[in-house]
Protein backbone atom coordinates (compact mmCIF):
# COMPACT_ATOMS: atom_id res chain seq x y z
CA UNK A 1 0.00 0.00 0.00
CA UNK A 2 0.64 3.52 -0.20
CA UNK A 3 0.89 5.02 3.33
CA UNK A 4 1.48 8.32 4.50
CA UNK A 5 3.28 8.57 7.49
CA UNK A 6 2.81 12.00 9.61
CA UNK A 7 5.48 12.08 12.60
CA UNK A 8 7.62 9.15 11.04
CA UNK A 9 11.06 10.83 11.62
CA UNK A 10 9.64 10.91 15.32
CA UNK A 11 10.02 8.01 18.18
CA UNK A 12 7.34 5.44 17.75
CA UNK A 13 6.78 6.88 13.88
CA UNK A 14 10.15 5.87 12.77
CA UNK A 15 9.43 2.32 14.48
CA UNK A 16 6.23 1.70 12.71
CA UNK A 17 7.93 3.02 9.48
CA UNK A 18 10.38 0.42 9.65
CA UNK A 19 7.93 -2.31 10.45
CA UNK A 20 6.01 -1.07 7.55
CA UNK A 21 8.97 -0.69 5.25
CA UNK A 22 9.53 -4.48 5.78
CA UNK A 23 5.97 -5.64 4.83
CA UNK A 24 6.73 -3.90 1.46
CA UNK A 25 4.41 -1.01 1.86
CA UNK A 26 5.78 2.29 -0.34
CA UNK A 27 5.80 5.08 2.29
CA UNK A 28 5.62 8.87 2.52
CA UNK A 29 6.70 10.42 5.84
CA UNK A 30 5.75 13.59 6.58
CA UNK A 31 7.35 15.41 9.18
CA UNK A 32 8.74 19.55 10.67
CA UNK A 33 11.90 17.68 11.57
CA UNK A 34 11.07 19.48 15.29
CA UNK A 35 11.64 16.57 17.18
CA UNK A 36 12.28 14.12 14.57
CA UNK A 37 15.81 13.26 12.58
CA UNK A 38 15.74 12.39 8.96
CA UNK A 39 18.45 9.46 9.70
CA UNK A 40 15.44 7.65 11.66
CA UNK A 41 13.36 7.04 8.60
CA UNK A 42 14.80 3.76 7.57
CA UNK A 43 11.84 3.16 4.70
CA UNK A 44 10.49 5.44 2.46
CA UNK A 45 11.38 9.36 1.57
CA UNK A 46 10.34 12.64 3.79
CA UNK A 47 8.72 15.77 3.00
CA UNK A 48 9.82 18.17 5.28
CA UNK A 49 6.89 20.22 5.77
CA UNK A 50 4.38 21.28 9.01
CA UNK A 51 0.97 20.24 9.54
CA UNK A 52 -0.35 24.04 9.62
CA UNK A 53 0.80 24.33 5.76
CA UNK A 54 -2.46 23.04 3.37
CA UNK A 55 -0.15 24.02 1.05
CA UNK A 56 2.68 21.54 1.45
CA UNK A 57 0.09 18.81 2.80
CA UNK A 58 -1.80 19.31 -1.47
CA UNK A 59 1.23 18.59 -2.79
CA UNK A 60 2.31 15.51 -0.85
CA UNK A 61 -0.88 14.08 -1.31
CA UNK A 62 -1.30 14.94 -5.03
CA UNK A 63 2.28 13.59 -5.86
CA UNK A 64 1.72 10.58 -3.82
CA UNK A 65 -1.58 10.04 -3.97
CA UNK A 66 -1.38 7.41 -0.08
CA UNK A 67 -3.99 5.25 0.11
CA UNK A 68 -3.69 5.56 3.99
CA UNK A 69 -2.71 7.73 6.37
CA UNK A 70 -1.07 7.29 9.62
CA UNK A 71 -0.97 10.17 12.02
CA UNK A 72 1.73 10.16 14.72
CA UNK A 73 3.12 14.15 14.34
CA UNK A 74 1.76 15.46 17.56
CA UNK A 75 3.05 16.90 21.18
CA UNK A 76 3.27 14.32 23.76
CA UNK A 77 4.60 15.46 27.27
CA UNK A 78 2.06 15.20 30.25
CA UNK A 79 3.75 18.06 32.43
CA UNK A 80 4.28 20.40 29.32
CA UNK A 81 0.68 20.08 28.29
CA UNK A 82 -0.37 21.54 31.64
CA UNK A 83 1.97 24.48 31.19
CA UNK A 84 1.30 25.07 27.73
CA UNK A 85 -2.16 24.17 26.66
CA UNK A 86 -2.60 26.36 23.51
CA UNK A 87 0.55 24.52 22.00
CA UNK A 88 -1.24 21.20 22.48
CA UNK A 89 -4.37 22.13 20.76
CA UNK A 90 -3.00 23.89 18.24
CA UNK A 91 -0.41 20.79 17.50
CA UNK A 92 -2.16 17.95 18.18
CA UNK A 93 -6.12 19.41 17.17
CA UNK A 94 -6.05 22.27 14.95
CA UNK A 95 -3.13 20.51 12.74
CA UNK A 96 -4.90 17.31 12.96
CA UNK A 97 -8.11 18.94 11.46
CA UNK A 98 -5.91 20.19 8.97
CA UNK A 99 -4.23 17.13 7.71
CA UNK A 100 -8.67 15.88 8.15
CA UNK A 101 -9.00 18.77 5.73
CA UNK A 102 -6.29 17.71 3.24
CA UNK A 103 -7.38 13.61 3.49
CA UNK A 104 -10.60 14.69 2.34
CA UNK A 105 -10.10 17.14 -0.01
CA UNK A 106 -7.49 14.07 -1.79
CA UNK A 107 -10.52 11.62 -1.21
CA UNK A 108 -7.91 9.46 1.52
CA UNK A 109 -10.31 7.55 3.80
CA UNK A 110 -8.11 5.37 5.60
CA UNK A 111 -6.61 6.32 9.23
CA UNK A 112 -4.80 4.83 11.72
CA UNK A 113 -4.89 7.61 14.71
CA UNK A 114 -2.39 7.78 17.66
CA UNK A 115 -4.25 8.19 20.72
CA UNK A 116 -3.63 7.21 24.24
CA UNK A 117 -4.51 6.19 28.00
CA UNK A 118 -4.68 9.73 29.20
CA UNK A 119 -8.05 10.15 27.75
CA UNK A 120 -9.17 7.87 30.42
CA UNK A 121 -8.05 10.27 33.57
CA UNK A 122 -8.15 8.17 36.42
CA UNK A 123 -10.12 5.11 35.50
CA UNK A 124 -12.42 3.38 37.89
CA UNK A 125 -11.48 0.63 37.48
CA UNK A 126 -8.20 -1.47 36.50
CA UNK A 127 -7.07 -2.48 33.34
CA UNK A 128 -8.92 -0.09 31.65
CA UNK A 129 -10.72 -1.01 28.43
CA UNK A 130 -11.89 0.80 25.85
CA UNK A 131 -15.77 1.43 26.83
CA UNK A 132 -14.10 3.17 29.68
CA UNK A 133 -15.53 6.94 29.88
CA UNK A 134 -12.92 9.84 29.22
CA UNK A 135 -12.13 11.87 31.52
CA UNK A 136 -8.82 13.48 30.76
CA UNK A 137 -7.22 15.08 33.44
CA UNK A 138 -4.09 17.06 31.44
CA UNK A 139 -4.89 19.23 28.14
CA UNK A 140 -2.68 16.29 26.48
CA UNK A 141 -5.46 13.62 26.98
CA UNK A 142 -8.25 16.46 26.19
CA UNK A 143 -6.17 17.01 23.11
CA UNK A 144 -6.39 13.48 22.03
CA UNK A 145 -10.33 13.17 23.46
CA UNK A 146 -10.98 15.90 21.03
CA UNK A 147 -9.63 14.59 18.15
CA UNK A 148 -11.11 11.39 18.71
CA UNK A 149 -14.66 12.96 19.34
CA UNK A 150 -13.71 14.31 15.84
CA UNK A 151 -12.83 11.25 14.57
CA UNK A 152 -16.24 9.65 15.34
CA UNK A 153 -18.56 12.11 13.85
CA UNK A 154 -16.64 12.32 10.36
CA UNK A 155 -16.75 8.41 10.25
CA UNK A 156 -20.25 8.37 11.13
CA UNK A 157 -20.79 11.10 8.86
CA UNK A 158 -19.78 8.85 6.10
CA UNK A 159 -17.33 8.25 3.79
CA UNK A 160 -14.68 8.07 5.92
CA UNK A 161 -13.12 4.99 8.49
CA UNK A 162 -10.24 4.92 11.14
CA UNK A 163 -8.70 3.21 13.74
CA UNK A 164 -7.63 4.93 16.91
CA UNK A 165 -4.62 3.27 19.49
CA UNK A 166 -4.85 3.87 22.70
CA UNK A 167 -1.32 3.71 23.44
CA UNK A 168 -0.02 3.17 27.09
CA UNK A 169 3.67 3.74 28.09
CA UNK A 170 6.06 3.48 25.21
CA UNK A 171 9.57 2.33 25.83
CA UNK A 172 12.31 0.70 24.32
CA UNK A 173 14.20 0.51 20.93
CA UNK A 174 14.97 -1.39 17.67
CA UNK A 175 17.18 -4.42 19.29
CA UNK A 176 19.67 -3.23 16.35
CA UNK A 177 20.31 0.07 17.84
CA UNK A 178 19.25 1.85 14.23
CA UNK A 179 16.77 4.10 15.78
CA UNK A 180 15.48 4.99 19.48
CA UNK A 181 13.94 8.03 21.86
CA UNK A 182 15.80 10.64 20.11
CA UNK A 183 15.02 14.38 22.05
CA UNK A 184 17.35 16.24 23.50
CA UNK A 185 14.81 17.16 26.78
CA UNK A 186 13.17 13.34 26.97
CA UNK A 187 10.44 13.76 29.76
CA UNK A 188 9.62 9.84 29.94
CA UNK A 189 10.77 7.77 32.53
CA UNK A 190 12.79 5.18 31.18
CA UNK A 191 14.89 7.23 28.81
CA UNK A 192 15.44 10.18 31.89
CA UNK A 193 16.39 6.69 34.03
CA UNK A 194 19.04 5.83 31.03
CA UNK A 195 20.24 9.23 30.88
CA UNK A 196 20.73 9.94 34.45
CA UNK A 197 23.08 6.57 34.78
CA UNK A 198 24.61 7.84 32.15
CA UNK A 199 25.69 10.81 33.51
CA UNK A 200 23.76 13.82 31.95
CA UNK A 201 21.40 14.13 34.60
CA UNK A 202 23.06 13.99 38.22
CA UNK A 203 19.73 12.22 39.65
CA UNK A 204 16.85 11.09 38.64
CA UNK A 205 13.55 12.85 40.37
CA UNK A 206 10.85 9.94 41.93
CA UNK A 207 8.14 12.21 41.50
CA UNK A 208 4.88 11.48 44.34
CA UNK A 209 5.76 8.32 46.67
CA UNK A 210 2.17 9.24 48.16
CA UNK A 211 0.35 7.16 45.78
CA UNK A 212 -2.87 5.13 46.84
CA UNK A 213 -0.27 1.87 45.09
CA UNK A 214 1.87 -0.50 47.01
CA UNK A 215 4.90 1.05 47.49
CA UNK A 216 3.53 5.11 47.10
CA UNK A 217 4.75 5.26 43.15
CA UNK A 218 2.89 5.50 39.81
CA UNK A 219 2.14 2.31 37.83
CA UNK A 220 2.08 2.41 34.79
CA UNK A 221 1.77 -0.49 31.32
CA UNK A 222 5.47 -0.06 29.50
CA UNK A 223 5.00 -2.03 26.28
CA UNK A 224 7.99 -2.29 23.65
CA UNK A 225 7.97 0.06 20.79
CA UNK A 226 8.54 -2.43 18.15
CA UNK A 227 5.40 -4.22 19.93
CA UNK A 228 3.51 -1.14 19.35
CA UNK A 229 4.64 -0.83 15.95
CA UNK A 230 3.29 -4.69 15.31
CA UNK A 231 -0.47 -3.60 16.56
CA UNK A 232 -0.49 -0.46 13.91
CA UNK A 233 0.31 -3.17 10.75
CA UNK A 234 -1.80 -5.14 12.47
CA UNK A 235 -4.55 -3.21 13.13
CA UNK A 236 -4.16 -1.08 9.18
CA UNK A 237 -4.98 -4.56 7.67
CA UNK A 238 -7.50 -4.83 9.93
CA UNK A 239 -9.20 -1.69 9.08
CA UNK A 240 -8.59 -2.19 4.99
CA UNK A 241 -10.06 -5.75 5.28
CA UNK A 242 -13.12 -5.20 7.08
CA UNK A 243 -13.66 -0.77 6.83
CA UNK A 244 -14.77 -1.39 10.20
CA UNK A 245 -13.90 1.58 12.93
CA UNK A 246 -12.48 0.53 15.93
CA UNK A 247 -11.04 1.85 19.29
CA UNK A 248 -7.93 -0.36 20.65
CA UNK A 249 -6.24 -0.17 23.79
CA UNK A 250 -2.04 -1.12 22.90
CA UNK A 251 -0.31 -2.46 26.59
CA UNK A 252 0.70 -5.59 27.83
CA UNK A 253 -2.30 -5.41 30.85
CA UNK A 254 0.40 -5.48 33.64
CA UNK A 255 2.43 -2.43 34.66
CA UNK A 256 5.49 -1.55 36.96
CA UNK A 257 5.85 1.41 39.92
CA UNK A 258 8.68 3.83 39.48
CA UNK A 259 10.77 2.17 41.72
CA UNK A 260 10.30 -1.15 39.98
CA UNK A 261 11.61 0.35 36.75
CA UNK A 262 14.49 2.01 38.46
CA UNK A 263 15.57 -0.84 39.99
CA UNK A 264 15.26 -2.71 36.83
CA UNK A 265 16.95 0.00 35.22
CA UNK A 266 19.90 -0.11 37.67
CA UNK A 267 20.11 -3.87 37.24
CA UNK A 268 20.92 -3.25 33.36
CA UNK A 269 22.83 -0.57 33.40
CA UNK A 270 24.89 -2.20 36.36
CA UNK A 271 24.91 1.28 37.30
CA UNK A 272 23.31 2.67 40.95
CA UNK A 273 22.79 6.29 39.73
CA UNK A 274 21.28 9.37 42.87
CA UNK A 275 17.66 9.07 42.68
CA UNK A 276 15.72 11.46 44.69
CA UNK A 277 12.08 11.19 46.08
CA UNK A 278 10.11 14.09 45.52
CA UNK A 279 6.34 15.82 45.20
CA UNK A 280 3.72 14.87 42.32
CA UNK A 281 3.92 15.71 38.99
CA UNK A 282 0.94 17.61 37.71
CA UNK A 283 -1.58 15.79 35.72
CA UNK A 284 0.10 12.21 36.46
CA UNK A 285 -2.50 9.50 37.68
CA UNK A 286 -2.10 7.12 40.05
CA UNK A 287 -2.39 3.77 37.79
CA UNK A 288 -2.53 3.03 33.88
CA UNK A 289 -2.39 -0.71 32.88
CA UNK A 290 -4.35 -1.40 29.24
CA UNK A 291 -7.07 -4.32 28.76
CA UNK A 292 -5.97 -5.12 25.01
CA UNK A 293 -8.50 -8.41 25.06
CA UNK A 294 -10.01 -6.50 21.91
CA UNK A 295 -6.47 -5.42 20.12
CA UNK A 296 -5.44 -9.28 20.36
CA UNK A 297 -9.38 -10.46 19.69
CA UNK A 298 -9.86 -8.35 16.42
CA UNK A 299 -6.33 -8.41 14.66
CA UNK A 300 -4.37 -11.31 16.64
CA UNK A 301 -2.03 -9.28 17.95
CA UNK A 302 0.20 -10.66 20.29
CA UNK A 303 3.13 -9.35 22.43
CA UNK A 304 6.56 -10.74 21.47
CA UNK A 305 8.72 -8.65 24.06
CA UNK A 306 6.54 -8.65 27.11
CA UNK A 307 9.97 -8.24 29.65
CA UNK A 308 10.49 -5.18 31.38
CA UNK A 309 14.43 -6.37 30.98
CA UNK A 310 14.38 -6.18 27.49
CA UNK A 311 12.77 -3.14 26.63
CA UNK A 312 15.05 -1.09 29.28
CA UNK A 313 17.99 -3.28 27.79
CA UNK A 314 17.24 -2.16 23.65
CA UNK A 315 16.66 1.76 25.57
CA UNK A 316 20.27 1.21 26.97
CA UNK A 317 21.58 -0.08 23.67
CA UNK A 318 20.35 2.68 21.87
CA UNK A 319 20.95 5.39 24.70
CA UNK A 320 24.91 4.78 24.47
CA UNK A 321 24.67 4.41 21.14
CA UNK A 322 23.00 7.78 20.46
CA UNK A 323 25.12 9.79 22.92
CA UNK A 324 28.29 8.74 21.36
CA UNK A 325 27.32 9.50 17.71
CA UNK A 326 25.82 12.60 19.06
CA UNK A 327 29.53 12.99 20.77
CA UNK A 328 31.22 12.25 17.73
CA UNK A 329 29.01 15.18 15.79
CA UNK A 330 30.35 17.77 17.86
N1 LIG B 1 8.45 9.80 36.37
C1 LIG B 1 9.34 10.02 37.41
N2 LIG B 1 10.53 10.66 37.13
C2 LIG B 1 10.85 11.09 35.87
C3 LIG B 1 9.93 10.84 34.81
C4 LIG B 1 8.73 10.20 35.09
O1 LIG B 1 9.08 9.67 38.55
O2 LIG B 1 11.92 11.67 35.68
C5 LIG B 1 7.17 9.11 36.64
C6 LIG B 1 5.94 9.93 36.28
O3 LIG B 1 5.59 10.78 37.35
C7 LIG B 1 4.92 8.84 35.99
C8 LIG B 1 5.76 7.69 35.43
O4 LIG B 1 7.11 7.97 35.82
O5 LIG B 1 4.35 8.41 37.19
C9 LIG B 1 5.69 7.60 33.92
O6 LIG B 1 5.92 8.88 33.39
P1 LIG B 1 6.33 9.10 31.88
O7 LIG B 1 6.64 10.56 31.72
O8 LIG B 1 7.39 8.13 31.49
O9 LIG B 1 5.02 8.71 31.05
P2 LIG B 1 3.49 9.19 31.16
O10 LIG B 1 2.80 8.12 31.97
O11 LIG B 1 3.46 10.54 31.80
O12 LIG B 1 3.03 9.21 29.74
Amino acid sequence: MKILVTGGAGYIGSHVVKALGEEGHELLVYDNLSTGHDWAILYGKLVKGELADSRCLDEAFSAFKPEAVLHFAASIQVEESVRKPLRYYRNNVSNSLNLLDAMERHGVRNLIYSSTAAVYGIPDRMPADETMPLNPINPYGTSKVMMETVLRDIASAGNFRYIALRYFNVAGADAQSRIGQAYADATHLITRALKTAHGEYPKLSVFGTDYPTADGTCIRDYIHVDDLADAHIRALNYLVETGRTEIMNCGYGHGFSVKEVVSVAKKVTGIDFPVEETDRRAGDPPELIADSTKLRRLTGWQPRHDDLEFIIQTAWDWELKYSSRLKANL
